[in-house]
């Protein structure tokens, strides 16, 4: 029997799908991602980008609230099992606060949990998208048979590779200056910003209202930035552009205290005290488990072929979230898209006569 539809991913666009699929009696089956040492790596674990992050200071409805009202309510919101993967993050934390990105995920995925989502955590390595019903494969068990599919796996934001960098994620090195910009740990110092690209110059802007300096580390002579972005940043008095340099180190004990660049153009290094190391390196989406089989951009993010809808190239199979978005991005839009992908499910199953 083929499952009606299956929600491959489990960031906020994931679960936000398989919360309308549930609510819509579509019986979701969502393929939360499997906890393996090449995910650790390539930051692909189950819930997310945002289970990468600290505090979401910008996702609506959560302002900012007593830490131990907070943490009562995940107490109360989720199972033990699911509760401690939190406790941690809570107890390190005294005052008022946003609620952290790992604790939406948890309060997401349990939404979707209560309305009667099944979850399993695995990838899938493969799908069969020539034949309908659709079959998916997971790293681990049988294949599935799905009427309709949801992709929803997201993109991973791209690293120099630094062991270094890696040590200090969390810790002064992010890669997302909106969410994390404003945090305590980065007002009033020098921030590093790396990158030419358009999110570069986006980001160094709206760093310099926390810091007191930002540095744009580039590894060219020339931004790739659209000129107006690169105007703004380049009159800003609290921008210092490093031209043809790459980080080779990023320094410090606990936390980040600085980068070491090292030239391009010739053999000469030099160290930046910094708070903070922000990458603007481009993302990367989670795309090679399609095999080709539904078109992509040219960055290799999945096209919805329909304006306004989350249609793919394949009848049946809708996209969600960062994996068809390179551009905005944000939690916020992708559990939007995430509900657009699960109302176009249901009317594309219910056209067809699929949907009970
Ligand atoms: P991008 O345009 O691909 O730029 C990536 C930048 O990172 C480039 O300058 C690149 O250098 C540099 N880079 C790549 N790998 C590197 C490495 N290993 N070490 C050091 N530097 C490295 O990516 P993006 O800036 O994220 O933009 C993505 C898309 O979103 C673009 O289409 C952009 O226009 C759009 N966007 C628009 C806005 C806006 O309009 N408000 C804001 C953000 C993004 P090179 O230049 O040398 O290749």
């Amino acid at each position: 029997m083929a499952e009606k539809v299956v929600i491959v991913g489990s960031g906020p666009a994931g679960w936000t799908a398989a919360i309308y699929a549930a609510r819509a009696n579509l019986e979701p089956l969502v393929f939360e991602g499997a906890v393996t040492p090449e995910n650790q790596q390539q930051g692909t674990l189950p819930l997310g980008q945002l289970n990468l992050t600290t505090e979401v200071e910008n996702f609506p409805g959560w302002p900012h609230v007593d830490g131990d009202v907070l943490a009562a309510f995940a107490k109360s919101a989720l199972p033990a099992d699911r509760y401690v993967n939190l406790q941690h993050l809570q107890e390190a934390h005294t005052g008022k606060r946003a609620a952290f990105g790992p604790e939406q995920m948890e309060f997401m995925r349990q939404q979707a949990a209560n309305f009667g989502t099944r979850i399993i955590t695995d990838d899938i390595k493969e799908v069969d998208f020539t034949e309908h019903p659709f079959t998916l494969t997971p790293l681990t068990g049988e294949p599935i048979k799905a009427l309709a599919v949801i992709i929803a796996t997201g993109a991973r934001a791209n690293y120099i590779g630094l062991e270094s960098e890696h040590r200090f994620k969390n810790k002064g090195v992010s890669a997302c200056a909106v969410c994390d910009g404003a945090l305590p740990l980065f007002r009033n110092q020098p921030l590093v910003v790396v990158g030419g690209g358009d999110s570069a110059m986006e980001e160094a802007s709206y760093l310099t209202k926390f810091a007191s300096k930002v540095y744009v580390v580039h590894r060219r002579d020339e931004f790739r930035a659209s000129k107006i972005m690169q105007q703004r940043v380049l009159e800003n008095p609290k921008v210092e552009v490093k031209w043809n340099s790459v980080v080779e180190e990023v320094l410090g004990d606990d936390v980040v205290s600085g980068v070491r660049i090292k030239s391009t153009a010739d053999a000469s290094t030099e160290e930046l005290s910094a708070a903070g190391m922000f990458l603007a390196i481009g993302h990367t989406p989670n795309t090679d488990f399609l095999g080709g089989q539904l078109e992509l951009t040219d960055k290799r993010y999945i096209k919805w072929t329909q304006p306004f809808r989350t249609w793919t190239s394949v009848e049946g199979v809708f996209s969600a979230g960062d994996v068809s978005d390179d551009y905005y991005r944000q939690a916020v839009t992708a559990a939007a898209s995430g509900c657009m992908s699960a109302l176009d499910a249901e009317r594309w199953l219910t056209l067809k006569g699929f949907a009970e």
